[in-house]
């Protein structure tokens, strides 16, 4: 194929045969989430690039050279979302939806872009289904984000698989007396830095934490920890987080270098990391973000929040083999029918079945074909059911129903009575 006719590299299709087990893992999270009372929000997939710039922080991996920018004819500088958070502050602000210090809980799904490297468990689209908690104070609200996290891993069945990583930013204020030491002490080791880590102690020191550099490492190892450096109010929140999360049995491990990689964080932050998936072991990330609202121009409004990637869940589902079997039939029933007068009376026939059996999963067969052809595409479409319907069955009002998956024989059934036998033997969802 011409190179113009391929998808752009990191952009991938979700072929039919994967989009099953991503409907399984998208309505289960949803379903949790409607149990917890988040509400759902639905942004555009483009903002303006200011948007970013001002949310994210201009010295971040994102802003600095992640984002896909372009102007649009009007001349305007616009961005493909680069992660959720931004847009949905943006969107309550712009409809009020905290006015007047209103809580919300709120929820979404959808593509994100960045113009990162592509490997296994990191692409150019990806996705992220994401939360936001506003105008609630208290680890109250950053344990329930955990707890309901902790209880999805349960329900995929991954929570062996994945830890739970904590640690608090402080306020801007304790976050900037911290600053000032480990820039402090790490400008006493500046040779024995990498060269990233240089940069970043000018432009943005708290990322220096989160070098994969081994030297790096090593000077960090005697550096300032932020924990000495928390305000009694960040401490005490970090405290009732942790005394929370212990008294509903959610193991965690307290990392002193998790900063996060975007600006706006404050108090805590968390990851839930795997060690099943290689370099890309972060699934959900988030953390408190109590200056960002303010600073995009809102009243002081408090926030909370978290984004799992999709994409790597998926693939720790497949490792795991935690992929359901049942969710890959699609078909429950398969109708073949031989002849024009067969076709049409099966038609009125399946019509029917489908206003009794709403959530009958019923495929006909379309295409005609011989009896050996029908027969072959109603067993490949996984159906437990054949049903069969040639001149014979006709003239006598009835329809063969056949088990595909060896259960019992074969045998006829009237057709007013076909919606009632199907509801006896098919489990329908
Ligand atoms: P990483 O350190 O892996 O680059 P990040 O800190 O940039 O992650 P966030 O912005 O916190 O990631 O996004 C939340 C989650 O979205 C990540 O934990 C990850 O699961 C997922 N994610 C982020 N970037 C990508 C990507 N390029 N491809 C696939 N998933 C991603
Ligand atoms: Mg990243």
């Amino acid at each position: 194929m011409s190179k113009s006719l391929q998808a752009i590299r990191g952009m991938n299709d979700i072929l039919p045969e994967q989009t099953p087990l991503w409907r399984y893992f998208e309505g289960t999270v949803a379903r949790l989430l409607d149990n917890y009372g988040y509400k759902q929000i639905r942004m555009p997939i483009v903002e303006f690039t200011e948007l970013f710039k001002r949310s994210i922080g201009e010295v971040t991996d994102i802003v600095e050279k992640e984002m896909y920018t372009f102007e649009d004819r009007n001349g305007d500088s616009l961005t493909l979302r680069p992660e959720g958070t931004a847009a949905c502050v943006r969107a309550v602000l712009e409809h009020g939806l905290t006015g007047a210090g209103q809580p919300q809980k709120l929820w979404y799904i959808g593509p994100m872009f960045r113009h990162e490297r592509p490997q296994k468990g990191r692409y150019r689209q990806f996705h992220q289904i994401g939360l936001e908690v506003f105008n609630i104070d208290g680890p109250d609200i950053d344990a329930e984000l955990i707890v309901l996290t902790w209880r999805l891993w349960g329900l995929l069945g991954i929570r062996d698989a994945v830890k739970l990583e904590l640690n608090s930013l402080g306020t801007s204020e304790s976050r900037g007396r911290y600053k000032v030491a480990l820039v402090e002490y790490l400008s006493a080791h500046l040779d024995k830095l990498d060269e990233d880590s240089q940069r970043r102690l000018k432009t943005n020191p708290l990322r220096v934490l989160d070098t994969k550099n081994a030297d790096t490492q090593a000077v960090l190892v005697n550096a300032p920890k932020m924990a000495d450096y928390l305000d009694d109010e960040s401490r005490i929140h970090f405290e009732g987080l942790k005394a929370r999360l212990e008294a509903a049995g959610i193991p965690f491990v307290i990392n002193t270098k998790l900063v996060r990689g975007l600006d706006y964080y404050s108090k805590t932050v968390f990851e839930w990391v795997t060690d099943k998936l290689g370099a890309q072991g972060t699934v959900c990330a988030g953390g408190r973000y109590d200056g960002l609202v303010e600073q995009m121009g809102g009243k002081p409004t408090t926030g909370v929040g978290f984004a799992m990637g999709i994409e790597r869940l998926i693939l720790l589902l497949e490792t795991l083999e935690q992929v359901p079997e049942e969710i890959s039939r699609q078909v429950d029933v398969y109708l073949c029918a031989f002849g024009e007068a067969a076709e049409l009376a099966a038609l009125a026939l399946s019509e029917k079945v489908r206003d009794q059996l709403p959530n009958l999963r019923l495929q006909v067969n379309a295409g005609a074909g011989s009896f050996k052809s029908q027969f072959k595409k109603a067993d490949k479409s996984g159906a437990l059911y054949a049903l069969i319907l040639g001149d014979d069955e006709l003239a006598r009002q009835v329809i063969g129903f056949k088990p595909l998956r060896g259960q019992g024989e074969q045998q006829n059934i009237a057709f007013d009575a076909l919606a009632a036998h199907l509801a006896t033997c098919v489990v329908q969802g």
